[in-house]
């Protein structure tokens, strides 16, 4: 069995009945700690992941089913796992959603949605958690953002300036918390093979009337030099790390994970 070292802590991974979240949400249960799950989906697909995350770790895994796009709700996620737990002392924020369009055809109630789930619920769950984070004088908040925080793509504009704009906010709170046992940090990954990447695939595809291997190769793959997806394990790999106490002071950071992208 992997190390326990989060045997005493308590975390809440937004987004994770699929993907990036559903990964750290099994890497951090593996290490030990209680989880609240979250995200949309079948409920008895849900409830299935859930048993069968809770019996292979031998930890309790709750779901909620916050919807991250309502002010309310990311704030409420909050109090479920302390309601339940009593504490939250690692906080993921990672639900998040994409639209695809020229800016000039961008429909704005995507733009709302998108501000909404990748950037506002990141500033709920973050005011809900740290007041206990601080009490404790322990807390790790990873902000999943993507190499879209740090350089754009055409198309993207709202999710590119929600990525940009968590990158602010994992800056702001590292620095509010600096010295106090907190650390608030981005992890950004480049394409990843998850639900939310394949559909950008199948869609371009249909596009350009491509094989899936070509749309991938021509449309996704080419800023990312490796030349293949980065995997959810890679990406949960990097949030366990900054759980460890040897992270202490790794604060404030765009940690890259995405195959060289950025390096350009
Ligand atoms: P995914 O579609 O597989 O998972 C997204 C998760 O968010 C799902 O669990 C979904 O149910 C949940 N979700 C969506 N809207 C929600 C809402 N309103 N409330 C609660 N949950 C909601 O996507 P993924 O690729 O695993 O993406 C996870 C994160 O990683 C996102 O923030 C995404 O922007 C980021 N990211 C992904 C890639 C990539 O290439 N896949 C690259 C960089 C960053």
């Amino acid at each position: 069995m992997a190390e326990r070292f989060l045997a005493d802590k308590v975390a809440v991974v937004t987004g994770s009945t699929s993907g990036i979240g559903l990964a750290i949400a099994g890497a951090l249960a593996g290490a030990g700690a209680r989880v609240m799950l979250n995200g949309f989906g079948e409920p008895g697909v849900i409830e299935a992941v859930r048993q069968s995350l809770e019996a292979h770790h031998r930890t309790e895994l709750r779901y909620s089913a916050a919807d991250m796009g309502k002010p309310g709700q990311a704030e409420q996620i909050v109090r479920e796992a302390e309601m339940a737990w009593g504490r939250v002392d690692i906080l993921v924020n990672n639900a998040g959603v994409q639209f695809v369009s020229a800016v000039e055809h961008f429909p704005p109630e995507r733009w709302d949605q998108i501000i909404a789930v990748n950037l506002s619920a990141t500033f709920h769950t973050i005011r809900a958690a740290l007041p206990g984070m601080r009490s404790r004088e322990w807390g790790r908040i990873i902000n999943i953002a993507s190499a879209h925080g740090l350089v754009a793509s055409p198309n993207k504009v709202a999710y590119v300036a929600a990525k940009h704009g968590v990158m602010g906010i994992t800056k702001v709170v590292a620095l509010e918390t600096a010295g106090s046992g907190i650390t608030c940090n981005a992890i950004c990954p480049g394409f990843v093979e998850t639900p939310l990447a394949v559909k950008q695939v199948k869609d371009l595809a249909s596009q350009h009337g491509v094989s899936e291997e070509e749309a991938a190769r021509r449309f996704i793959l080419f800023p990312q030099p490796i030349g293949r997806f980065v995997t959810v394990e890679e990406v949960a790999a990097m949030a366990l790390y900054l759980c460890r106490e040897e992270a202490r002071s790794i604060t404030g950071a765009g940690l890259s994970v995405d195959g060289g992208w950025t390096a350009r």
